[in-house]
């Protein structure tokens, strides 16, 4: 469902991905590894087109993200296109993100009004839904601050699943967070990943990943270096940045 080939990105002169290459199928749940600096945000990021492709190309259900194939060329999207593109692929982020001067409910119901159009009513009821899919259900009418962290999370990952993605990117959803309420974030994307939902998640939560991913990659300095069932790629790494990455971490 999510197919990226030969990625490249620089930053002016600093080449952040050198050539990523990565498929994902539908239902999979892939955790990326990988050391601060890596280029893990940046490929999340150029998945659902924050970001620009220096090179290669991003496939997301069939279409090429950010461009249209038109007579063998690549036409760039217009801004309302790569728009309804991105509604494809939620992401979350480590910093939650919320609007604060909309309560909860107007928060996930945002996206849902101004890139799809739908009637209010249908957007509120699948907003409701949605809130009640992270245990969140009575806390539609308040605002943001008055949530914990994880609960504020909570209402991120609602607000990308009313849009009914085909893919969810996480970027370190946890990090952010104090370690109490670390556990109750992971909980409710454990069950999405039971529910069959296409995840990405870049976590340094090596139990997460151990338990819930199907497959964990392992990026270093741009490029993805070592990728396999968590079993093989956390408890037996053949490479030697996973290794010490790793030891770091225990
Ligand atoms: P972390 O674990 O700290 O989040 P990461 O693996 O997500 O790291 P990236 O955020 O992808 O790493 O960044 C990789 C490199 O790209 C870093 O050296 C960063 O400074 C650089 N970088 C990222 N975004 C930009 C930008 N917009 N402009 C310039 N450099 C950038
Ligand atoms: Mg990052």
């Amino acid at each position: 469902i999510v197919r990226i080939f030969d990625l490249h990105k620089d930053f002016g002169s600093v080449s952040v991905l050198k050539g990523v290459d990565l498929t994902v199928s539908r239902g999979e749940v892939l955790c990326v590894l990988g050391r601060s600096g890596s280029g893990k945000s940046t490929m999340l990021r150029c998945i659902n087109h924050l970001e620009k492709p220096t090179r290669g190309a991003v496939v997301v259900n069939g279409e090429v993200v950010g461009y249209r194939e038109k007579g063998g060329k690549l036409h760039e999207l217009r801004p309302r296109e790569v728009a309804r593109q991105r509604a494809d692929t939620g992401m979350v982020f480590q910093s939650f993100n919320l609007f604060p001067h909309l309560t909860v409910l107007e928060n996930i119901i945002e996206a849902p009004r101004r890139v799809r159009r739908r009637p209010e009513a249908e957007c509120v009821a699948d907003a409701m839904q949605a809130l009640a899919d992270v245990g969140l259900r009575e806390k539609a009418e308040v605002y943001p601050q008055t949530l914990s962290g994880g609960q504020q999370q909570r209402v991120a990952i609602a607000r990308a699943l009313v849009m009914n993605p085909q893919v969810l990117l996480f970027d370190e959803p946890t990090s952010a967070l104090d370690p109490e309420l670390v556990g109750e974030v992971l909980e409710v994307m454990k069950r999405l990943a039971a529910k069959g939902m296409t995840m990405i998640v870049v976590t340094h939560e090596i139990g997460f990943a151990r338990n819930v991913a199907d497959r964990v990659v392992f990026m270093s300095e741009g490029r993805i270096v070592e990728q396999g069932p968590p079993a093989e790629v956390i408890d037996n790494p053949a490479h030697e940045a996973t290794r010490l990455f790793l030891k770091n971490l225990m």
